[in-house]
């Protein structure tokens, strides 16, 4: 059963499960990012081009430009917003590209990346199946619960109505 995100799209390949992204949904989820870059980036220049967050140094340890100093004018890496869902790292220098949420999970640590998939959840379900960030573990884990739930009311049915068939087949009590 579809989501209420997500739409039936009939092409000449068959259909397909389309994820609805609205400009609400991504602007919710840029200012998400935002409020979650802003702690991380400390040190990081706040820019004012067109769909660019900030930029800085590469956090990356193996990135070829930490070997060099940078100017103010030079710094490699960049946030970037534009059509994206939310920011994407990008590095010039090692040609590195993360979400906000791989960020976080690589460079931050588990809890701020769980916290960032947690406030995308609250904000409208902007996370899981169809996003670039997976769903909050407590919410995965709430998810397959109630699958395994269902899983096991349906196998008791199919039990009762396998017994069922048996005692009317051989007409036993
Ligand atoms: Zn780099």
């Amino acid at each position: 059963m579809p989501g209420k995100n997500y739409r039936y799209n009939t092409s000449a390949n068959g259909t397909h499960l389309v994820l609805e992204k609205t400009n609400l949904m991504l602007d919710t989820i840029r200012s998400i990012d935002k409020k979650f870059l802003s702690s991380f980036a400390i040190g990081w220049v706040e820019t004012n081009y067109p769909n660019v967050g900030w930029k800085g140094k590469c956090p990356l340890p193996l990135c070829p430009s930490n070997k060099r100093n940078h100017g103010p004018k030079d710094l490699p890496a960049y946030m970037v917003s534009g059509r994206h869902e939310g920011y994407v790292f990008h590095c010039r220098c090692c040609k590195t590209r993360l979400t906000t949420y791989q960020l976080l999970i690589t460079y931050g640590n588990t809890d701020i990346a769980e916290d960032y998939a947690q406030e995308r959840w609250d904000a409208g379900e902007l996370c899981g199946g169809g996003w670039t960030c997976p769903l909050p573990q407590k919410v995965r884990e709430h998810l397959l619960n109630e699958k395994e739930k269902r899983r096991l009311a349906y196998q008791l049915a199919d039990q009762q109505r396998k017994e069922e068939n048996y005692r009317k087949k051989y007409n036993k009590d």
